[in-house]
Order: C-alpha cells, then structure tokens, then sequence
C-alpha cells in the first residue's frame, strides 16, 4: 500500500472515530447484544433490527477508543440492508483480514481500511470487537461477546 493510500485510510478511521455513524440506540429492536474488550477497556452494545432475515436497521452505542468506534460505525453502515447469510459471508471475510489471511478483499470495500490495525496485535480487539457482537446475534448467543 502505497503512503498517500495510507494517508487516507488513516484519516477515514479518524473521522469515523471521531465522528461515529450510526451512533444510538434503536428502541424497540430485535438484536441487541453487549459487546467488551477488556484489553482496551472498549465497550458497546450493537442493536439490529432484523426482519425477514434482512437486517433494516443497525445502531450501536458505548464508548471505547477511536479504533473500536470507527469499525462500529463502518460495519453497521456496511450490514444495513443486507440479508443475514451475506453478513455472515462479510463477518468471514473481515475476520480473515484482519488475521492477515487475505491480503486485500474487494467485497470488503470500505472496511478493509483497517487493514492497517493488523499489523499492532493489541489493537485488533479494537477493531474486531463490533464484529464479535454481530456474530453472537447471528448465531443467537444470549452472553456478552468478549473478545478474548
Ligand atoms: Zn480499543
């Protein structure tokens, strides 16, 4: 990746960090589920409103570092309008970057911005955190998603 791309992968977690989309809580909703990283202290509650198996809304609220806010405030943007069993391709797909086992996905569009975050280990909680969460929806776990 080149320095000006990087550049702007930089500033976009930045801006979504700082400025998060998709930032509340949707009342009454149809998922929610508590999500924790207690190496970072990061913590969130993401809420989905799945119907006919397509997720028509997604929020999240909480507080945590910039990393753990920009990847929230991506992904939710990145399910909304999907139908479940694309997200769970995407959550396979985001997962697989981050552990490095991709070098770059296509499908993943804006979200492999952070790609970056692979390379300082402590902070792929940050980022992997949301995710975590809307796994536990999807795969209709009741208990807090940790992430280790
Ligand atoms: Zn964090």
């Amino acid at each position: 990746m080149n320095n000006e791309l990087m550049q702007l992968y930089q500033q976009l977690i930045i801006d979504h960090g700082t400025r998060p989309r998709n930032f509340g809580e949707i009342q009454p909703c149809s998922h929610h589920q508590e999500g924790y990283n207690p190496l970072c202290g990061d913590k969130l509650i993401l809420y989905l409103d799945i119907k006919d198996q397509i997720i028509q809304n997604a929020m999240f609220s909480g507080e945590g570092c910039a990393i753990s806010m920009a990847s929230a405030s991506m992904m939710t943007g990145a399910i909304k309008g999907r139908h479940v069993e694309e997200v769970r391709t995407l959550f396979d797909q985001f997962h697989d970057l981050m552990m490095g086992e991709v070098d770059e996905t296509e499908a993943l569009g804006k979200l492999s911005v952070l790609e970056g975050v692979k390379n300082y280990p402590s902070r792929i909680k940050c980022a992997t955190l949301s995710w975590h969460a809307l796994k536990n929806i999807l795969d209709g776990n009741k208990v807090i998603a940790k992430t280790e």
